[in-house]
This record gives C-alpha cells, sequence and structure tokens, in this order.
C-alpha cells in the first residue's frame, strides 16, 4: 500500500517541475518584451521633418544632435528638454544639414555620432540573447524530461498492478449474468478466501492459481472482479503486456514487486490478465523480446512455486488462447484450475442483456428475448455495446425510452458496421447490388441448411454495398457437410445473380468467393468432407507465424496429395456455383419481382422476403426444424 501511494505522490510533482523552465522561459520574454515597450513608448520623442529640424536649427532651438549613422537617425535633444527625431539622406553630413545654420547658433549645438546603432538597446539586446535563453532552455527543458525518465526507470521494477478497492466498486456474481458453470467453480475459490481455515484444517491445499479461459469479451476479467468482490478480498489487476517493457529484467522485478504487495494484502487476488501476453511457450519466440517474457515467467512460477496456499493469496489469470500458453503454467500447483467461460447462449444473452438495461428506461414493446434470438456468437462485451448503442440512438432524438427499433438498429450496427446512406452508388451500382444481393436472400432459401433469410438491405454497411443477413435462429455447435455446401451455393448466388442479368461479374463478389474459397479448403482440408479422405493436412492449430513454433513445418503432405486438395475444392466450389447459376436461370422472374421491391425499399423484413414464395414465418420455421428443435437437443446432449 504504502509504496503505491509513494508513486502517486510523486506523479503530480513531476509536472510543475517541468514546467518551472518554461514559466522562467516565459518570464524572461515578457520581462524583455515589456521593457522593449516601455523604453520605446516611455519618452514622448516625435517625429519631425529634415525641414522641419533645420527650421528649429536656425531658431536656436537645438541643444543637442546625435547621429546614428547606421540609420541615419538624427536624435535631436531641444534647449526646452523636449527630443525630437528626424532621418537625413544617407550621403549627407551633419555638416550638410547644418549648412543653412548660422555659425553663431551652430557653435552651440552639440553633435555627436553614435558609430553603431544602439537605436534601441534593448531590441539590440533582445535579439542577440533570445537565441541563447531558447537554446538554454530547451536543453534545460530536454534534461529534465531525461530526468524524470531515468527516474521513471528507477520505479520501472515497481509493479504497475491497479489495487481496487473493493469497499468502493464492488462487483458481484450478480453483475455477471449467465455463465453459471464458471460462477460454481468460482464460488469454491470465494469460499477459500472467505475461510481459508476451513480447509488447511482438513489437510486441504487450497489451489494457487486459476485460469480463467475464454473468447474475448466474455466477461474473464468481470468474473475476477467479482470473486474479489464476494470474497471481499482486494484485487491487484495487472495485465500481461504491463509486465514487458522497453528495458530486460524489468518484468521479473515487477513480478517480484507485486507478489511482496499481495502478501502484504492476504488475502488477496492478483488478477494477470491477458496472461499469453508473457506466458507463450518459451523457446519458440522469433525475433527479440522473448528472453524477457522468459524471465518474467519464470519469475512468476518462480513466485507461485513460493508461497504457500494458505497464505490467502489466490493468482487468477485470464486468456483467450491456452493453446499458446506454457505447459509449466499449466501443471499442479500452478494455474491448475481452469474455468472456462463459454459465449453466452441464447438464455444467458437474455440475461446479459436484462443486466445491462438495469439502468435504461426501456419501451414497453421492447422484447429482450427477441434481441437475444437475433444475437448468436455475440460475447457479453457485444451485448453490453448494444445496450450503450440503443441508449445513444435514443438520447440523439431526444427521447425517454428505448424502443425495440433502437435495440434492433444497433444489433445491426454492431454486426455490420453503421449504416452509410450517403454513400454515393450510382442507380446502375444499386440495381446491380439489388440482384446480387437478392441472388444470395433466393438460392439460400432455395436451399435445406441454409439459415433463415432474416433480413436484405441495400443499405451501405461498413465496407459492404449491401447485405443478405441468414439467421440462424439459435446457436449452432454443429455443422454439416450439406450445410456448408448450401452456405457455399448461396455465397455464389449474388455472383451468378450479376453474370445472369448484366452479363459478366463485377468485383462485388470478391469477398463471397473468399468465404466461399475458405469453406471449401477448410471441408476438404480439416473436416475430412471429401475424397480425398478423414484426413487433417496442414498446420490446423491456426497459430499466427509471430508465434515462430515449427515455422516452415506446416505441410505434413506430398506433393500428390496436395494436387488432390486443389481439386477437391476446386470441384466443391464448381457444383456450388452450377447448383446457384442453375436456380438463377430458372427463376429470373422470381429475382426480378424481389430485386424491384427491394430497390424501392431498399430493405426486405423476413416476412416480406417470405411472401414473394408465398409463405409464412411458421412454415419457414418448420422447414428449419424450428419448432422441433427442443426435443432434438435434449436428443443431441443424449448421444
Ligand atoms: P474479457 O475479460 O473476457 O475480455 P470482460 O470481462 O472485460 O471480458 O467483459 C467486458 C464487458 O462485457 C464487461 O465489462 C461487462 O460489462 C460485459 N460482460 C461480459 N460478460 C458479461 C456477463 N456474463 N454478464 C454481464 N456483463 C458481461
Ligand atoms: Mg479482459
Ligand atoms: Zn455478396
Amino acid at each position: 500500500m504504502s509504496s503505491q501511494n509513494s508513486q502517486n505522490a510523486k506523479a503530480p510533482m513531476k509536472k510543475p517541475g517541468s514546467n518551472n523552465y518554461l514559466w522562467l522561459l516565459i518570464v524572461i520574454l515578457a520581462v524583455s518584451a515589456l521593457a522593449v515597450m516601455f523604453n520605446s513608448g516611455s519618452s514622448n520623442i516625435k517625429k519631425i521633418s529634415l525641414n522641419q529640424f533645420v527650421e528649429d536649427a536656425q531658431n536656436g532651438k537645438v541643444a543637442k544632435i546625435v547621429l546614428d549613422s547606421e540609420s541615419d537617425r538624427l536624435n535631436i535633444t531641444n534647449i526646452d528638454g523636449s527630443q525630437d527625431y528626424t532621418y537625413k539622406e544617407a550621403s549627407a553630413t551633419i555638416e550638410d544639414i547644418l549648412a543653412k545654420v548660422p555659425d553663431n547658433i551652430k557653435k552651440d549645438i552639440d553633435t555627436e555620432i553614435q558609430p553603431s546603432s544602439g537605436g534601441n538597446i534593448w531590441i539590440t539586446i533582445l535579439i542577440n540573447v533570445l537565441p541563447i535563453i531558447i537554446i538554454v532552455g530547451f536543453f534545460l527543458f530536454m534534461m529534465r524530461q531525461a530526468q524524470s525518465s531515468n527516474s521513471q526507470a528507477m520505479s520501472f521494477g515497481k509493479s504497475k498492478a491497479k489495487l481496487y478497492d473493493v469497499l468502493k466498486k464492488k462487483t458481484m456474481f450478480t453483475d455477471v449474468a449467465g455463465a453459471e458453470e464458471a460462477k460454481q467453480e468460482l464460488v469454491e475459490i470465494v469460499d477459500f478466501l472467505k475461510n481459508p481455515s476451513k480447509y488447511s484444517q482438513i489437510g486441504a491445499k487450497i489451489p494457487k492459481g486459476v485460469l480463467l479461459v475464454g473468447a474475448p469479451g466474455t466477461g474473464k476479467t468481470l468474473l475476477a472482479r467479482a470473486v474479489a468482490g464476494e470474497a471481499n478480498v482486494p484485487f491487484f489487476s495487472i495485465s500481461g503486456s504491463e509486465f514487458v517493457e522497453m528495458f530486460v529484467g524489468v518484468g521479473a522485478s515487477r513480478v517480484r514487486d507485486l507478489f511482496k504487495k499481495a502478501q502484504k494484502n492476504s488475502p488477496c487476488i492478483i488478477f494477470i490478465d491477458e496472461i499469453d501476453a508473457v506466458g507463450r511457450q518459451r523457446g519458440t519466440g522469433l525475433g527479440g523480446g522473448h528472453d524477457e517474457r522468459e524471465q518474467t515467467l519464470n519469475q512468476i512460477l518462480t513466485e507461485m512455486d513460493g508461497f504457500e496456499g494458505d497464505t490467502g493469496v489466490i493468482v487468477m489469470a485470464a486468456t483467450n488462447r491456452p493453446d499458446v500458453l506454457d505447459p509449466a503454467l499449466l501443471r499442479p500447483g500452478r494455474f491448475d484450475r481452469r474455468v472456462m467461460v463459454d459465449l453466452p447462449d441464447i438464455k444467458d444473452r437474455e440475461e446479459i442483456l436484462k443486466v445491462h438495461a438495469r439502468n435504461k428506461p426501456l419501451d414497453s414493446n421492447v422484447k429482450i428475448t427477441t434481441i437475444a434470438m437475433h444475437t448468436p456468437g455475440f460475447s457479453g462485451a457485444d451485448l453490453e455495446n448494444i445496450m450503450n448503442e440503443a441508449a445513444i440512438l435514443c438520447a440523439k432524438e431526444n427521447r425517454k425510452t428505448i424502443t425495440q427499433e433502437d435495440l434492433q438498429e444497433s444489433v445491426e450496427k454492431v454486426m455490420m458496421g453503421p449504416e452509410r446512406k450517403s454513400r454515393g452508388l450510382s442507380e446502375q451500382e444499386k440495381i446491380r447490388t439489388a440482384y446480387h444481393e437478392v441472388g444470395h436472400a433466393v438460392v439460400g432459401h432455395s436451399t435445406k441448411n441454409c439459415d433463415p433469410v432474416h433480413k436484405v438491405s441495400i443499405v451501405s454497411r461498413g465496407m459492404a454495398l449491401g447485405v443478405t443477413w441468414f439467421l440462424p435462429e439459435d446457436d449452432k455447435h454443429l455443422y454439416t457437410r450439406s450445410k456448408f455446401f448450401d452456405e457455399i451455393c448461396s455465397l455464389f448466388g449474388g455472383y451468378c445473380a450479376e453474370i445472369e442479368f448484366f452479363g459478366e461479374m463485377s468485383t462485388g463478389a470478391s469477398n463471397d468467393l473468399e468465404k466461399a474459397t475458405k469453406i471449401a479448403t477448410n471441408m476438404v482440408t480439416k473436416y475430412g468432407m471429401s475424397t480425398v479422405g478423414p484426413v487433417t493436412l496442414g498446420d490446423q492449430s491456426g497459430h499466427e507465424i509471430f508465434l515462430g513454433r515449427d515455422l516452415g513445418h506446416t505441410k505434413n503432405y506430398s506433393e500428390d496429395t496436395a494436387r488432390k486438395v486443389d481439386i477437391e475444392i476446386k470441384s466443391i466450389l464448381e457444383q456450388g456455383l452450377q447448383y446457384a447459376s442453375k436456380y438463377i436461370k430458372e427463376n429470373r422472374e422470381l429475382m426480378d419481382r424481389i430485386s424491384k421491391q427491394l430497390l424501392e425499399t431498399e430493405n426486405l423484413s423476413r416476412e416480406d422476403f417470405l411472401s414473394f414464395f408465398g409463405e409464412t414465418l411458421e412454415q419457414d420455421d418448420h422447414k428449419h426444424g424450428l419448432t422441433t428443435h427442443k426435443k432434438s437437443k435434449k436428443a443431441a446432449k443424449k448421444d
């Protein structure tokens, strides 16, 4: 705690320090500027013409002349003490000018010649000194900066762990919707923290490390905080990437510091977010920097081995890449507890939406269930985002309550990017886009296994000119070969429609082709869904190159197999293309009608679309087996 405070105290002091020199500079500048103004404006010296001067001189008014030979300025002091100035021609001397003045008067006039100006001494000083001041000031500033970053380096070894005061902002399990299994596992941890003696008496070892595994935004951080909140213990949070800095050795010393702090505050939770940043398999990294990571990781392991379970410190860590973690992290006595945090299913999504709707006024027409239904694959963070976007939409239009339309709109926005109505499509492009999208929709609809068409739109969104939105009304866990194939057919729908109605394809289909190719490739090399046979080919771990593992050893099949794979992928794509092309050729008239309608309204809802086939929602649901779905899911579980 105390070092935390002293660090905090240092921070505000630094600022005025580095500003001091700036202030000094500003003050010096201001004083000089004032001095210049004061000096030039101090006396009421006035300018007179040369003739006037000569006249004055003739009349004996002039007491003294000082010639500034550089600027040819004559500074005149009169008998009565007043001062004037004038300019002479460069070629003329004072003698020339005073030629008309009677000698008896002339001899009383004091003349003096200043070799080089002093026109205004302050300006001269300023011009000469200012650059020096600026340069010196700049150097001082730089030095100061360097110093402060030096002192930062001194505190580098200190962990930057943020201590959340649990009393202030408590997160409880009730704030985490769904995730029942994860919560059940964690209840145990809460109990360990609350009554450690209960376990140690009976000789049970309290787990030291809990690894939360799940996709981004599924609530891992939230769960860890909730554990701290429920157990009412301090919560030290640090991100894996914060261990790794520019200097070698910093990470390790930060780890040491963090564990020391935690032990002082036990019982408590240390939470290491994104642990894959430091916990990747050792000895596999490419390029620099992994030595540092290894040291950091080693230090974490050492610290975890070092403290006994009954110190009451539990280390929680989160990652979405458990596959890249070093096995040493996962062995018993370290992060041996693994808690999976899944993407929420439909019921959980509803709960999460409700949690985030808590402080938002919802209209009576809002059906959270429908929104939950329309958001398969969304994470908790996405759902929170949807609620927030809807509230923003509502506030923008100065309405008091969030409506179902707001929510629907924000689902689409989160899923497909914001609408870009202003995107200037030509009439021809619009027509092409309409046929393209309708092509996807009708081909998809004609197949048995594509998800129901949820919406067809030719309003530009994000990068896409239009979208056909197929929506599984249920969370999918298994995909069959025919589902993949039907999806490929539907992806070719746009491409074929363009060829059929416009005589040639356009760039608008490139994304579809990419997706289709990817599906076909996976079918052949990953799922054994082709004549190549039941094998997985190539590196299926999905690791990016930068991990460096087995780089260059990803190909585990022969040239001959490679050729077969290529042929097979092509053949699957060809078949999909043929299906789509045939269907569109045979349904030109239908395509025309739907496209015309789409061009008129820009959007077609599921009902609108089905009406062209004379079908109702229920019929379509039935076709997709949705009414019988509950039974089939149970049956699947038994298997
Ligand atoms: P992760 O750490 O898994 O990437 P976070 O815990 O940071 O995800 O979640 C991000 C946000 O998403 C949280 O702050 C929370 O508001 C929301 N969220 C995620 N999952 C849930 C959930 N199960 N219940 C309520 N809110 C959730
Ligand atoms: Mg997180
Ligand atoms: Zn398309």
